[in-house]
């Protein structure tokens, strides 16, 4: 039913750089054998999957969507990616996202934006924009996504569809391909809460291959599942409901906070101004953090290098050049002034403490509430075409998503209303570390 769907649909939405048909039905009838022969059982054995470009594949191409990974097959699979396939899941191809992970619209692709299933004329939003396009689509019951400043969440909004970024450290990131590795998580994202707690409870895990994965207590999200918010505390920034948001994205959000109250949950406004700083503190700390990842792709080891070149340096310069896209020339340039020295303390450390101070303001924020209520984004998915040509712009629009990341936080989307236009609007729920059962818990209310 998969491929029928991408068929049908994938010419005009373009979910997908890399597709496997026959790969996929190959797959699909080995797991049926070993679902008949009483070997595999479990609620994803057999299901579809669609996998971010950014998480190694081994022997499929690993592009993140550049040119200079155009023609990388990596020698091993990613760990999220190599749990969903022991228990049982069959991988359709990979999912188009912005070049390495850099934007909000998926149109920083080398290989060509993707479309929102919803309107054809509007962006779905990224960096995951393949992942949640194709969820969307009905291409694929559910993918996976990366979320360094708000990739999962925010095009889940533009979508309407649900995904979650989890607590730093929860799934391991080894064989993602770095972004902002202190900030860099990969998640579900799914048509319900239900199958995005069920793959997230697969995915997650501890691996001593990421030094920075947690050893959690418990990896059982799916319990959560529970129609009960009687008494949860819910907390409203009050400076995310103000001036730059939009008016129809507030009233479907504010009209779904209603309901949590109705069914017994403690609602109130408070302060959390703080967050104003996240984005020049995200914007160095990223950038910081992905010129010095993206030092290794230098035309030597793997993927893209020029043909003509005079000298080592010359081949370095001339593959780099051709190989990475504008925003990812804008981010490795931008990364590289704030860690230089006589900028280091001034920008890079700055950013730094910045992000210890908006932890600090979560901190406090969750000593009163269970779980905060935000927008995903400012608005609905953007007109294709519109966004690139002022970046600054852009990187605003990541406001509401981007300290959820800087503090290490579990966040979830779930679609809660059109606008006038017919364009999903998503309510972003932010739970404190290591509390992704409370968010899941509130989201499952609007199943
Ligand atoms: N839009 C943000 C950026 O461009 C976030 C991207 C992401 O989460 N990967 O950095």
């Amino acid at each position: 039913a998969s491929i029928a769907q991408i068929e049908k649909v994938e010419k005009d939405v373009n979910s997908f750089v890399t597709l496997d048909k026959e790969g996929a039905l190959k797959r699909a009838e080995e797991v049926q054998k070993l679902i008949d022969d009483g070997k595999l059982t479990g609620p994803l054995a057999g299901v579809p999957v669609a996998i971010k470009d950014n998480m190694c594949t081994q022997g499929m191409l690993t592009t993140c969507s550049s040119k200079i990974l155009g023609n990388f097959r990596p020698m091993f699979t990613a760990e999220a990616v190599k749990n969903l396939e022991e228990a049982g899941a069959v991988i359709l191809g990979k999912t188009n996202m912005d070049e390495f992970a850099m934007g909000s619209t998926t149109e920083t692709s080398y290989y060509g934006p993707t479309k929102n299933p919803w309107n054809l004329e509007h962006v779905p939003g990224g960096s995951s924009g393949g992942s949640c396009a194709a969820v969307a689509a009905e291409e694929a019951p559910y993918a996976l996504g990366s979320d360094t400043g708000g990739s999962i969440r925010q095009p889940s909004s533009f979508c309407g569809v649900v995904g979650i970024k989890p607590t730093y450290g929860t799934v391991s990131r080894y064989g993602l391909i770095a972004y902002g590795s202190s900030l860099d998580q990969i998640g579900p994202v799914a048509k319900d809460v239900t199958d995005c707690a069920t793959v997230l409870e697969t995915i997650a895990s501890y691996d001593p291959k990421d030094s920075t994965s947690i050893r959690r207590d418990s990896y059982d999200f799916t319990s959560a599942l529970v129609d009960d918010v009687k008494g949860m505390r819910i907390g409203i920034p009050k400076d995310y409901f103000g001036d730059g948001l939009d008016a129809e994205v507030k009233e479907n959000i504010l009209r779904a906070v209603k309901v949590l109250e109705e069914k017994g949950a403690v609602v109130e406004e408070f302060d959390l101004s703080l967050v104003k700083y996240a984005i020049p503190a995200y914007y160095v700390i990223a950038s910081a953090e992905a010129s010095s990842n993206l030092a290794r792709f230098d035309g030597v080891k793997y993927g893209y290098r020029t043909e003509e070149y005079e000298g080592l340096h010359n081949m370095y310069k001339k593959s780099r050049s051709e190989g990475f896209g504008p925003e990812v020339k804008r981010r490795i340039m931008l990364g590289s002034f704030v860690l230089s020295s006589g900028y280091y303390d001034a920008y890079y450390l700055k950013a730094l403490k910045t992000k210890a101070l908006i932890k600090k303001a979560f901190d406090k924020a969750f000593e009163k509430y269970d779980v905060i209520v935000a927008p995903a984004a400012p608005t609905t998915a953007p007109e294709l075409g519109k966004s690139l040509s002022d970046p600054i712009k852009m990187y605003l629009g990541d406001i509401y998503t981007i300290s959820v990341n800087l503090a290490g936080l579990p966040g979830i989307t779930i679609p809660v209303g059109k606008d006038s236009k017919g364009l999903p609007v998503g309510m972003q729920l932010i739970g404190n570390c290591f509390e992704e059962n409370k968010i899941i818990q509130t989201a499952y209310t609007f199943e």
